[in-house]
């Protein structure tokens, strides 16, 4: 009996044994190196594709974890979201201000109104 659906389907209510044997069959399976390296490799696979959609997203770290953790899933929310924009900086201090500022939180100079 292969440990599936299948199998499950077609057990002998009336059959205890059988019921455990196809669980002592399934657990061993959950211990085959076998799965745990292409899990493994699956994983980075997707953290890797991940990383690339947020290279262009400019968000690498936030599509990494999404794609190690969600797979192709995922992708399909990194794709999704906007791109990370980055916060225009103070000519006269070069620090982050916000986007509508009308002067640097952090030296005081007026900042141009359109940034
Ligand atoms: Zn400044």
């Amino acid at each position: 009996m292969a440990c599936d659906f299948s199998a499950l389907s077609k057990l002998d209510p009336g059959d205890p044994e059988q019921a455990s044997q196809l669980l002592e069959q399934c657990t061993a399976a959950l211990s085959d190196p076998k799965l745990w390296i292409w899990t493994l490799v699956f994983t980075v696979v997707c953290a890797v594709v991940g990383a690339m959609i947020g290279r262009y997203k400019n968000a690498v770290a936030r599509d990494t974890i999404l794609g190690a953790a969600l797979g192709p899933v995922g992708w399909i929310i990194s794709l999704c979201l906007p791109a990370h924009k980055p916060k225009p900086r103070c000519r006269a201090c070069g620090r982050e201000v916000e986007a509508g500022d009308a002067h640097c939180r952090h030296c005081g100079a007026k900042l141009n109104p359109i940034r």
